[in-house]
């Protein structure tokens, strides 16, 4: 069977955001390969330090990065966590880590702000698609709405409503807590920052990080508060990205003369609470479960009239 747009996009949203996940835990161990290969150089050594299975894992990075050029360039041109990553020398930069460093340090290094003009193009041409096809919380969140949904057949939950403003509060107590202390802090605030660092721990240094719980924080209130709470209501970089891709060139559209006065389905099923009946695009993800929700598919995705 053919399949809909809204079921394409979502299986590339699910494809895209587990690429995510695997590129942190490469990024993870390929520093773990770095330091080994800066302390020893040999894989014998790594073997007599960590073991046979590191001792594979370091041959398997050498033998790969070889096939690039030099090992040791070619690692050091992957490196970095969720606040700021290089993937083949190409900068990535969290647009919240821009606003922390420029206000802390009054300065930013060049190649750190060309890290923002892939992340600014992706939300100006496509609004916050980030949260539907990068962000690699946005997964375990995505779960979590699942599991809410099936445990709403047997419990009561609320569903608290708040203003969206209360992100930007979160931004504010974030940009002012950084200040006064360290940009550590937003790995405590930003959920895939929080992710980021618990697998850069688990592999890097075999400990568990304070940020797991900060992540099952971030699960309950979304179990428990409200469906996709923390997107919506606690999440700066969401907001931020939401109001960058207002306008954005790509955008949800409705065919009026086919939708439906008593439906709602749209609505109802949208995690980010945007309302595709009235035409609301600002916040819209493009994750595509509005299309599939929709009765007469009169919904699509496209460029912006
Ligand atoms: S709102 Fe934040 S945590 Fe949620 S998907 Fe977007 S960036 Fe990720
Ligand atoms: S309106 Fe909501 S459900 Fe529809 S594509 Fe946008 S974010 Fe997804
Ligand atoms: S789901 Fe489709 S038919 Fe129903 S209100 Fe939304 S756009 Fe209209």
């Amino acid at each position: 069977m053919k399949k809909s747009q809204g079921q394409v996009l979502l299986g590339i949203s699910i494809v895209t955001r587990a690429s995510v996940l695997a590129i942190l835990i490469g990024l993870a161990l390929n520093l773990k390969y770095l330091n080994w290969k800066n302390g020893y150089n040999l894989s014998r050594l790594v073997g007599l330090a960590a073991g046979e299975w590191w001792k594979l894992f370091y041959e398997i990075y050498d033998g790969f990065f070889s096939m690039f050029g030099d090992p040791l360039t070619i690692a050091q041109s992957n490196a970095g966590m969720t606040w700021s990553i290089r993937i083949m020398g190409v900068p990535f930069t969290d647009p919240i880590a821009f606003l922390s460093v420029l206000l802390k340090n009054h300065h930013i290094e060049v190649g750190f702000g060309l890290g923002l003009i892939i992340p600014l193009t992706l939300s100006l041409t496509f609004g916050r698609v980030f949260c539907s096809y990068v962000c690699p919380a946005s997964l375990l969140f995505f779960s979590t709405s699942r599991l809410r949904r099936f445990l709403l057949k047997f419990f009561y939950f609320p569903d608290v409503q708040m203003s969206r403003g209360s992100a930007y509060g979160v931004l504010c107590g974030g940009l002012v807590l950084s200040y006064i202390f360290t940009h550590g802090v937003w790995t405590h605030i930003l959920p895939y920052f929080a992710i980021g660092q618990t697998i850069f721990h688990a592999i890097g240094f075999g400990t568990l990080s304070s940020c797991f719980v900060v992540i099952l924080g971030f699960v309950l209130a979304d179990l428990l508060l409200g469906n996709n709470f923390t997107c919506k209501y606690l999440c700066p970089t969401g907001q931020l990205l939401g109001f960058i891709g207002s306008k954005s060139v790509v955008s949800i559209k409705r065919d009026a003369a086919d939708c439906i006065d008593s439906c709602n389905a749209c609505t109802v099923v949208c995690h980010l609470s945007v309302n595709p009946k009235v035409d609301e695009t600002k916040n819209c993800s493009l994750c595509g479960e509005c299309l599939i929700a929709c009765p007469t598919k009169c919904l699509s995705i496209g460029v912006r009239p």
